[in-house]
């Protein structure tokens, strides 16, 4: 088994934070795919491609050059992204971005490209990786493989005050909640690599714990 720690589940649930936490205390790479898929889905609204037209989503994905990095003095700073030497970081979470991303994730050309870089960082090291398919199809060895829920309602709230943090907290609590589970849909009923839990990963449900008790159950299941 590699040393990987697989954080898969619906949006919103607070995978970025608690994986980045977890790499942290475990010394390993942090991995957010979801940060590729959107990155390339800003770079495809920025060229005004249309989505449904794989063959020119082809030709962009297989020139589009994506790097992320990990800042390691703030856990709560934003990883900055970059897609052709374009900085990204702040754009690739507008509304735009994430309204599109889940089709753009659906196409099988955008999958398998970003599924080979994904792979690639697995190999360089240890790594928290955290997404959609990562349990299933990313690294089907990880070591451990968790699957972190929340209600929609949980979900939403937090949504609501990251958006808040970022002085964007116009957008009302039922809205996000129905945005949220919109993309869940289609993220759970594509054809390819749908999100869903593997057989072999544990589910944490987090409503009413803390980031600290998410991060320390699975650290320490990790160290059993
Ligand atoms: O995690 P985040 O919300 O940033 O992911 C954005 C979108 O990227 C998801 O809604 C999904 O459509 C796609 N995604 C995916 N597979 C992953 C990670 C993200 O399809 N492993």
């Amino acid at each position: 088994r590699q040393a990987i720690v697989a954080i898969d589940g619906p949006a919103g649930a607070g995978k970025s934070t608690v994986a980045r936490l977890v790499a942290r205390e475990l010394g390993l790479m942090y991995l957010d795919t979801g940060a590729m898929y959107r990155a390339v889905t800003w770079l495809l609204r920025d060229r005004d491609i249309p989505l449904d037209d794989e063959a020119a989503v082809a030709e962009v994905v297989a020139e589009a050059e994506i790097r992320l990095q990990v800042p390691d003095d703030d856990p709560q700073a934003p990883c900055p992204v970059w897609i052709n030497d374009r900085d990204v970081t702040e754009a690739i979470r507008s509304l735009d971005v994430t309204a599109h991303v889940s089709a753009v994730a659906a196409l099988g050309c955008v999958r398998r490209y970003l599924l080979k870089q994904q792979q690639r960082y697995g190999r360089q090291g240890g790594v928290v990786a955290e997404g959609r398919d990562i349990g299933t199809h990313v690294f089907p060895d990880a070591e451990l493989k968790i699957f972190l829920t929340a209600s929609v309602e949980e979900r939403a709230r937090r949504r609501h005050q990251d958006l808040a943090d970022r002085g964007e907290g116009q957008i009302g609590l039922e809205r996000l909640a129905r945005d949220l589970q919109e993309r869940d849909r289609k993220d759970s009923t594509r054809e390819i690599a749908p999100l869903t839990k593997a057989p072999d990963a544990i589910e944490i449900e987090t409503d009413g714990l803390s980031i600290e008790q998410v991060v320390r159950a699975i650290v320490d299941r990790y160290r059993d």
